[in-house]
C-alpha cells in the first residue's frame, strides 16, 4: 500500500482536536502533526512502506484561505449579485444576503422558501426559479450537506446567478424552465458551515449534542431512511459517519424531507459533495442495482463526458457502493426510494491533492464544468417526464 502524508505543523493550535478524525478515516490522506512527524517517517520505513507527501504544510495552505477569506471580508460588501465575488469563499450571513439580493433582482424568476431550522435555529433557505404554472414537476439541486465542502456552496451561488443570467439566452436551460420549477439549497447544514468559518474548518456533521457524549453532530448523509443503520454508517457518536439515533433525527434532513414529500413531484435531486470527481447514482446501501441502472449509468456517463469538454477534468460514474464505498442511510438512495428516478451525486474536484480545502482559483472552473453535467442531467429529465 502507498500512504499519503499531509504535514501539518500548527494544525494543533489552530484546529480543534477531534479534526484528525476526518481525512484519517475511510479514504483519503493521513495528517501528520509536525511533533509526529520524525515517529511517523521511521515507521513507515521500518514496516517498508510506500509513502509520499502531499502538502508539505497544511498551515501554509490554510492560511492562504484565511488571507483570501480576510480580504474578500475587507473588501466593500455586494450591493448587488453582479457585484458579487463568485470566486472566493463567503460566509453564510454573505450567502444569506447573496440569496435575498438575487430574489429581490429577479420577483419574477425567484423566490425563497424557508423549508425548516438548523439545530442552531438557522433557516433552510430554498431558492424556487419558476416561470410560473401550479404544481410543475421539480429538480431539486443542493449544495454543502457536509459543511466542510466549501467548492459546493460556492458552486451553488454561481448556479443560482448563472441561472438568472442564462434564463432566455440558453435555449435549453429556458426550455426546462418553463417547463419545470427549480429548487436550490445552497447551505443545507447552516450551523456546520458556520462552525467551519468559526472554529473548524474541517467541520462535517451538524452541531446537535449527543446525549450521553462529547462527541458533537450526525453525519447527515448517512441519517436517510434508506438502509438506515446498515454497514457504511457509524453507531458512534464520535465517528465522522456516525449516523445518529434514528433515521430523519436531524432537522436539516427531516426538512427536505418533509419538503420533497409535500412536493410530491420532484423528477430528479441531485445532491453536491466534495471530493474525488465522481458522478454517482443509487445504491449505496446495497448491491442490488436499482431498475433503473441502465438509464442512470448512460445518462451519468453523458454528463461526464459533457463536464470533461470545458477543461477536461475526468469523473469516475457509477453506482455510489460500486464506485466509492458502502454507505447506508445516503440522502439519493432515499430519494430513489420515493420515486425520484433521477437521484445523483456529485463529488467535485478535486481528487485529494487539496481536497477539501480547494484553492478558490478553482471555484468557478469548478462550477462551469459540473454546470454543464447539471443541464445534461436536467434537459434528459425535462425530456422524460414520467
Ligand atoms: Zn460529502
Amino acid at each position: 500500500m502507498k500512504a499519503l502524508l499531509v504535514f501539518a505543523t500548527l494544525t494543533v493550535a489552530v484546529l480543534a482536536k477531534e479534526t484528525f478524525e476526518g481525512w484519517t478515516s475511510g479514504r483519503g490522506p493521513v495528517r501528520v502533526p509536525v511533533l509526529s512527524l520524525s515517529a511517523v517517517k521511521d515507521h513507515l520505513e521500518n514496516n517498508q512502506m510506500d509513502y509520499s507527501v502531499m502538502i508539505e504544510d497544511l498551515q501554509v495552505v490554510l492560511d492562504e484561505e484565511e488571507e483570501e477569506m480576510d480580504s474578500a471580508a475587507r473588501a466593500a460588501e455586494p450591493r448587488n449579485t453582479d457585484s458579487f465575488d463568485y470566486s472566493r469563499y463567503h460566509s453564510i450571513e454573505e450567502i444569506y444576503r447573496f440569496q435575498d439580493m438575487l430574489v429581490s433582482e429577479n420577483p419574477s424568476l425567484v423566490s425563497k422558501t424557508v423549508i425548516g431550522q438548523s439545530y442552531e435555529r438557522r433557516p433552510i433557505n430554498v431558492l424556487k426559479f419558476s416561470t410560473g404554472g401550479t404544481k410543475r414537476p421539480a429538480i431539486w439541486i443542493d449544495t454543502g450537506i457536509h459543511s466542510r465542502e466549501w467548492v459546493t456552496q460556492a458552486s451553488g451561488c454561481w448556479f443560482a446567478k448563472n441561472i438568472v443570467s442564462r434564463f432566455g439566452q440558453d435555449k435549453v436551460l429556458t426550455d426546462i424552465l418553463n417547463k419545470m420549477d427549480i429548487f436550490l439549497l445552497i447551505v443545507t447544514n447552516p450551523d456546520g458551515f458556520a462552525y467551519t468559518h468559526s472554529r473548524n474548518r474541517m467541520w462535517r456533521k451538524t452541531r446537535k449534542p449527543n446525549p450521553g457524549s462529547n462527541c458533537v453532530g450526525v453525519d447527515p448523509n448517512r441519517n436517510w431512511d434508506a438502509g438506515f443503520g446498515g454497514p457504511g454508517a457509524s453507531s458512534s457518536p464520535c465517528s465522522e459517519t456516525y449516523r445518529g439515533p434514528r433515521a430523519h433525527s436531524e432537522s436539516e434532513v427531516k426538512a427536505i424531507v418533509d419538503f420533497v414529500k409535500s412536493h410530491g413531484d420532484i423528477k430528479a435531486f441531485v445532491s453536491i459533495h466534495a471530493y474525488s470527481q465522481m458522478l454517482l447514482y443509487p445504491y449505496g446501501y446495497t448491491r442490488t442495482p436499482t431498475k433503473d441502472q441502465a438509464e442512470l449509468h448512460n445518462l451519468a456517463k453523458k454528463a461526464i463526458t459533457d463536464l470533461a469538454s470545458l477543461y477536461g477534468t475526468r469523473y469516475r460514474y457509477g453506482s455510489i457502493i460500486n464506485t466509492i464505498y458502502q454507505a447506508s442511510g445516503g440522502t439519493i438512495d432515499w430519494t430513489y426510494n420515493q420515486g425520484i428516478k433521477y437521484s445523483y451525486t456529485f463529488e467535485l474536484r478535486d481528487t485529494g491533492r487539496y481536497g477539501f480545502i480547494l484553492p478558490a482559483n478553482q471555484i468557478l472552473p469548478t462550477a462551469k464544468e459540473t454546470w454543464l453535467a447539471m443541464m445534461t442531467i436536467m434537459d434528459h429529465t425535462s425530456k422524460n417526464l414520467y
